[in-house]
């Protein structure tokens, strides 16, 4: 998940930026330099599961690095995973760092590809542009179907087509489309996107077109009709 708040705190006249951590309370901060990154883990909650922990950063440590790899070399060296309840509903990003909510992987502690989805959004950097959100989110869900570990034990699928449904659902819906254009139109369609995207080129009226030779409206049209992937 992806969005922006920017609180103003007029008393102070200070700036408090999302990706601005309160540190008070109980923590545990952990900074782990690797081939050129800093990963920095702070655990805010005390009960957190040390062993759900781990594998949250081991996926950070073997995926980051292919995301880069494949989408953006320049990505950010430095991401900060913050375990806490500053932050309800899974996960989200920000400007390198990602908020885990604790709960939510404490009662999924399977659900580790959640670091996979977010580490995609520090590679996109995409300029902020609210038409698009559904499909960084596909894409960040493409690149999850893609690169994930443990998407099995967690239970994570994309969904099958149904009627009803549009590209611009987002999430699994639209990673699945993405999976459906890669394997029917053009192998390296999310590439193409996510590059668009980033340089602010990317329009759904055009892209597309240009991409496939159709536009999206028929190619989900197509995908409807036969949506096997
Ligand atoms: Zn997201």
């Amino acid at each position: 998940m992806f969005f922006v708040v920017v609180v103003i705190d007029s008393h102070a006249q200070a700036q408090h930026r999302w990706e601005d951590i309160d540190t008070s309370g109980f923590h545990k901060k952990e900074i782990i330099k690797k081939n050129g990154l800093t990963l920095i883990v702070i655990n805010k909650d005390s009960l957190f599961n040390a062993s759900t922990l781990q594998n949250m950063v081991d996926v950070f440590w073997k995926i980051y690095p292919q995301e880069m790899k494949r989408f953006n070399p320049q990505s950010l060296r430095t991401v900060t995973i913050l375990i806490s309840n500053d932050y309800k509903g899974v996960a989200a990003t920000l400007n390198g760092v990602i908020k885990i909510d604790q709960d939510w992987l404490t009662v999924h502690p399977e659900d580790v590809d959640v670091i996979t989805h977010e580490a995609m959004h520090i590679v996109q950097a995409y300029p902020y542009q609210p038409a698009n959100l559904w499909l960084s989110e596909g894409i960040a869900d493409y690149v999850r179907y893609t690169f994930g570990v443990n998407n099995q034990k967690a239970g994570w699928v994309l969904p099958s087509y149904r009627p009803g449904q549009s590209y611009t659902n987002s999430y699994r819906v639209s990673a699945r489309f993405l999976v459906w254009v890669e394997q029917h139109k053009r192998k390296d369609i999310v590439d193409k996107l996510d590059t668009a995207l980033r340089k602010g080129d990317y329009q759904t009226s055009t892209t597309w077109v240009t991409l496939t030779g159709k536009t999206i409206d028929e190619l989900w049209t197509e995908y409807s009709g036969n949506s096997a992937i």
